[in-house]
């Protein structure tokens, strides 16, 4: 069995369920954004971030490096819903879990401080991980890249060979593996069964399937 010593988390629909609906809610929040910034209808404007954010990572990359779109914190406040507890469960005993994990753990997240530590707040876990990586960490471009992963082992002090990457996004894991890390899919529906990813659909089952598959 493989070794692993760390973990890196991915916070949206993955800390949490995608079932919540806040991912959901950010996403309508995005599109509306882009509608009005660029000047087109709703369903457009998802098009086409849907098609460039697996280039540039995210909407905001995309806005900032494609149309000139400069005020990231009009951005950051508008997508964001302040009233996370409208959409957020308490997850009983996530806390304790995470706690009891026999390795080292970080967030990488492509999410802005304001609304991580909103949610890691709300959660009860913000003072759980060693780090947590907000997008454009150290001048990072966030994930997919690849420099993103090789500076956040750097920074937490960890080898990718070494390290376990959750997240609900499989074009964000596969860069990963690529580096030689290891990777696990939290895919709630099933949705993404067709990419064949080691996978859970729910956080609480990180501890049986680490001790499943690894060494640690
Ligand atoms: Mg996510």
């Amino acid at each position: 069995m493989p070794m692993i010593d760390y973990i890196l988390f991915d916070m949206d629909n993955c800390l949490y369920p995608a079932s919540s609906g806040l991912c959901s809610r950010m996403d309508g929040l995005i599109s509306n954004f882009v509608a009005e910034l660029l000047s087109l209808p709703v369903k457009e404007a998802e098009k086409m971030r849907r098609e460039n954010v697996l280039t540039y990572g995210t909407t905001l990359k995309w806005l900032t490096d494609c149309h000139d779109f400069k005020d990231i914190h009009e951005y950051n406040r508008h997508i964001h819903p302040a009233d996370v507890e409208n959409y957020l469960k308490k997850e009983t005993g996530i806390k304790e879990m995470l706690e009891s994990l026999p390795c080292g753990k970080s967030v990488l997240t492509n999410a802005p401080p304001v609304h991580a530590d909103r949610v890691l707040n709300y959660l009860g876990i913000s003072g759980l991980f060693d780090e947590v990586l907000y997008l454009g960490f150290s001048g990072t471009m966030g994930k997919p890249h690849r420099e993103t992963y090789l500076r956040a082992a750097e920074i937490c002090g960890c080898s990718i060979a070494d390290t376990l990457f959750l997240d609900d996004v499989p074009d964000y894991l596969i860069p990963f593996r690529d580096e030689g890390g290891e990777i696990l899919l939290v895919d709630e529906t099933r949705k993404h069964s067709g990419r064949s990813l080691p996978s859970i659909t729910n956080i609480m089952e990180l501890p049986g399937y680490i001790k499943e598959c690894f060494n640690v």
